[in-house]
């Protein structure tokens, strides 16, 4: 992918304005560290990220922290308790996450002159900053506005040591006496998760899939995870059943640094219990393609999730002008504004009502649609995400000066 390539979809200047940033990065290493190349939506944006902040000429880098089982299993506790459930974490917990941070310290290559660290699982490489030196920032995915205080004061302690922290919205964060950064995530329009598809590219992956298009499709692509709830998604689709004749997909696969997720899809298969319409697909990593032709073939997508970081699948629903009946949870409202961009739902009956409304009305359907996509040109692509980051690694540099550009 060209950075050129861009241009017909967000303009000549946008393009231009990247290049000036850009240009004054240049001789700075900023190395990302998070815990896992695959699955989920950080993974997913750096691997955008990285290579397109490279052509721009920025020398960005990415390792990840290496972790044993028990290790991702406390870290999925953590996960958890920052969104708000509570978790049953015991000192042998925060004892294990200590000693594979500080493996980690040892082993994970760290040079740089920015350190952007992702998500609470690598955070405690900040130890070792007075010994390599850098700026080092601090990115939050999660909402953790009403973080499990146990956990959220464990992490604390290493956040305050960072120069800042960055959040996805100012309803995520917390107080803290750091500086603050608020930068939204993105999704790459050119990527093989988000670019046009010839027809025939998405029947062939629909057939292959087993899945014929002569019902209406009703999906939700997620990682088997209880936050996302596939079951209350099955629970909705069966009562749409009894007044639409419609098919469900649930696709997801798992990321390497979440152990719940084989015992999840277990629940969903049961739940399932057989129904000829309901599509559970596991679906390996980087299957890019698969996902939007699955996306692209879908007539609603649904975003069922209990709690959620800022939930990328349903930029890529709105991207690809879906219909969407998601849950008002962590950055969803920022994109799916309610009876404008999608439908708001709550609980299993307002799911299955929202479903209904948009079978039963497809000119309603694609007026939201249209209107999510235009919302995620204007606000959600790759480009803007570039020049905000890009702002960021400047801003820390200069710490008491304002930024003209
Ligand atoms: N995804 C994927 N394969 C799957 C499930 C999800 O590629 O089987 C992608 C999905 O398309 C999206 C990201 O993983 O780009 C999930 O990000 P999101 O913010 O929705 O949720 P997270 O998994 O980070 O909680």
């Amino acid at each position: 992918m060209k950075i050129q390539d861009y241009i017909p979809i967000v303009g000549r200047s946008t393009i231009e304005e990247l290049y000036l940033l850009a240009e004054k990065l240049s001789g700075k290493v900023v190395l990302n560290v998070n815990s896992t190349l695959t699955g989920g939506g950080v993974a997913e944006i750096l691997n955008r990220m990285v290579p397109l902040l490279n052509q721009l000429g920025v020398d960005a880098r990415w390792e990840v922290i290496k972790g044993n089982d028990r290790f991702f299993q406390v870290t999925k506790k953590f996960h958890n308790a920052l969104h708000g459930l509570r978790e049953d974490i015991t000192p042998e917990d925060f004892d294990v996450f200590a000693d594979v941070s500080r493996k980690n310290i040892d082993e994970v290559k760290l040079n740089g002159d920015v350190f952007f660290i992702h998500d609470p699982q690598p955070i405690m490489l900040v130890n070792k900053r007075n010994e390599v030196g850098g700026k080092w920032l601090w990115r939050c995915h999660i909402d953790i506005s009403h973080a499990e205080e146990k956990v959220w004061r464990f992490l604390r302690d290493f956040v305050v040591k960072y120069d800042a922290a960055v959040f996805t919205a100012p309803s995520f964060s917390r107080e803290l006496p750091v500086r603050q950064f608020m930068i939204a995530p993105s999704i790459d329009p050119l990527s093989d998760k988000n670019r046009d598809l010839p027809t025939d590219t998405i029947e062939a992956i629909l057939a292959k899939y087993h899945i014929g298009n002569e019902k209406p499709i009703v999906t939700q692509i997620s990682r088997f995870d209880r936050l996302k709830d596939p079951v209350g998604v099955i629970q909705a689709f069966e009562q749409v059943r009894r007044s639409f004749d419609c098919q469900l997909i649930l696709a997801g696969g798992s990321a390497t640094d979440d152990p719940e997720s084989e015992e999840v899809l277990k629940e969903v298969e049961e739940r399932a219990g057989g129904n000829p319409d309901i599509h559970i697909l596991t679906i390996p990593p980087n299957s890019d393609m698969e996902i939007n032709a699955l996306q692209r073939a879908s007539t609603i997508i649904v975003q069922k999730s209990l709690r959620e970081g800022f939930g990328l699948t349903v930029t890529e629903a709105l991207w690809k002008a879906k219909p969407v009946v998601a849950t008002a949870v962590g950055g969803i409202p920022l994109q799916v504004r309610n009876k404008f961009t999608g439908l708001i739902s709550h609980g299993i009956e307002g799911t299955a009502y929202a479903i209904k409304q948009l079978l039963s009305n497809p000119e309603y359907a694609r007026s939201l649609g249209q209107n999510g996509r235009e919302h995620v040109k204007q606000n959600f692509l790759i480009t803007r995400h570039l020049a905000e980051y890009m702002l960021l690694f400047l801003a820390l540099g200069r710490q008491e000066e304002i930024i003209y550009l």
